[in-house]
């Protein structure tokens, strides 16, 4: 069966098709415009290849509860065009094909999981830190949904001491997307983080944001690999700091080989790296037939 996969992005929207095995065969993308403009170019590509499913990882917040009669909508982004759009809706409605759906970063954490650098876990989280920050949990051997999505994100961590930037998130003071996602590394330091490579200071103070939210995400999910990826992690010497201060913080006290010997094999870096979403979005299209 052919299958597709969209990726859907605040700025761009990859369409992609592939089979059952995870294999990714061709991959379009289109700018994220108003559904209006957008929606008939990603229908026609998908239409003229005959998929069988479809799966979208979607940026949120969406709608994932099946009873609701919101189900398949993106809920309140600032993105406004796309704010209550039904997006699942108007796949099934094209296409006529069953359609699986969940968020970008729990299509992600599924990739990861099924053919990338969590395979063989039944317990893993995979964070984002690029324009936001997000994270998808795969827990005891399913995406984790609960109430709405994680949105851990948005976990509120320490200002460190000296750090006087207000913070990007209109809704927390001390978040992590507000603290530390791309935007707010641009704003503090007055350049785009690609820029500010060479700044020791920046990624300290980086690898600690991220490195207090991990420890975090450790102590409450037990997870058996964290994968950290997103365009500020292109930074691949925030690695070591990040492992390292995720040591000094739990100190000690999760007694496990995986963490106390080998934790540059426990913190990680992704292994689809670009098909990353679009494999996840197939593997949710198949999840759903
Ligand atoms: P998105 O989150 O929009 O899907 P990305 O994961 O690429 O996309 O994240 C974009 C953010 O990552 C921007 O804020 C950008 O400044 C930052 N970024 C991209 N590449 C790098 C890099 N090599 N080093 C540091 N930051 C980067
Ligand atoms: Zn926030």
């Amino acid at each position: 069966m052919r299958i597709g996969a969209l990726e859907a992005g605040g700025t761009k929207m990859v369409c992609a098709i592939g089979d059952e095995n995870g294999n990714i065969e061709k991959r379009v993308s289109y700018p994220t415009q108003t559904p209006k403009e957008t929606m008939p170019q990603m229908v026609e590509f998908f239409k003229n290849e005959g998929i069988g499913a479809l799966g979208i990882g979607c940026f949120g917040p969406i709608e994932l509860n099946r009873n609701s009669p919101a189900y398949g909508c993106i809920t309140s982004t600032p993105k406004l065009a796309w704010a209550n759009y039904n997006i699942v809706g108007a796949f099934r409605e094209a296409l006529k094909v069953p359609v699986g759906f969940d968020t970008d970063v729990n299509g992600a954490a599924l990739g990861e999981v099924m053919y990338g650098a969590a395979k063989g876990c039944d317990t893993a989280v995979y964070i984002t830190i690029g324009t936001g920050v997000g994270v998808g949990v795969y827990a005891n051997g399913a995406l984790l949904h609960g109430l709405i999505h994680p949105e851990a994100g948005h976990v509120l961590i320490t200002r460190r001491h000296g750090d006087n930037y207000r913070g990007k998130c209109p809704f927390h003071e001390n978040c992590l997307e507000g603290l530390a996602a791309g935007p707010a590394i641009m704003e503090r330091w007055g350049k785009p983080a690609v820029e500010l490579a060479d700044r020791r200071e920046v990624w300290e103070l980086e690898s600690d944001y991220i490195a207090q939210a991990v420890t975090n995400y450790i102590l409450t999910l037990s997870p058996q690999k964290v994968i950290l990826g997103g365009g500020v992690m292109h930074q691949e010497q925030m690695f070591p700091l990040v492992q390292k201060k995720v040591l000094e913080k739990l100190n000690s006290y999760l007694q496990n080989d995986a963490i106390l010997k080998h934790i540059e094999e426990y913190i990680v870096p992704p292994a689809l790296g670009d098909n990353a979403g679009v494999t996840g979005a197939l593997l949710l299209a198949l999840q759903e037939v």
